[in-house]
């Protein structure tokens, strides 16, 4: 699994995962995990992606934060 940006993953449901800071720290932390998995004869599970919802900053004065509790910006 090629990491990150340069990747294109899918959630559970088929879609396309975003290219989003979130989805690329679990993509990172998931090709260590298979690194040293296979490094150990074993094959890990497939990647799964947790959303907990995202913040993205907008040029100094704004954001927008969504989650499935709440979504503001401002
Ligand atoms: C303008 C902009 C705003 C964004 N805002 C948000 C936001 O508000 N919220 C959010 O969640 N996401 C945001 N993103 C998306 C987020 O930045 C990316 O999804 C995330 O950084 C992807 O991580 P990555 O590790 O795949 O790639 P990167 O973070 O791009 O890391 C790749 C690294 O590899 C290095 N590299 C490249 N080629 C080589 C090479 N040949 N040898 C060695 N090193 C190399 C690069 O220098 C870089 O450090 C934004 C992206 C952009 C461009």
């Amino acid at each position: 699994m090629p990491a990150p940006d340069a990747a294109l993953a899918r959630n559970a449901d088929g879609q396309p995962l975003p290219g989003i800071a979130p989805v690329a720290k679990q993509q990172g932390a998931y090709v260590a995990r298979v690194t040293a998995a296979r490094a150990a004869g074993k094959e890990p599970r497939p990647f799964r992606y947790h959303d907990s919802g995202l913040l993205a900053t907008i040029g100094r004065r704004a954001a927008d934060y969504r989650s499935f509790i709440a979504a503001t910006a401002g």
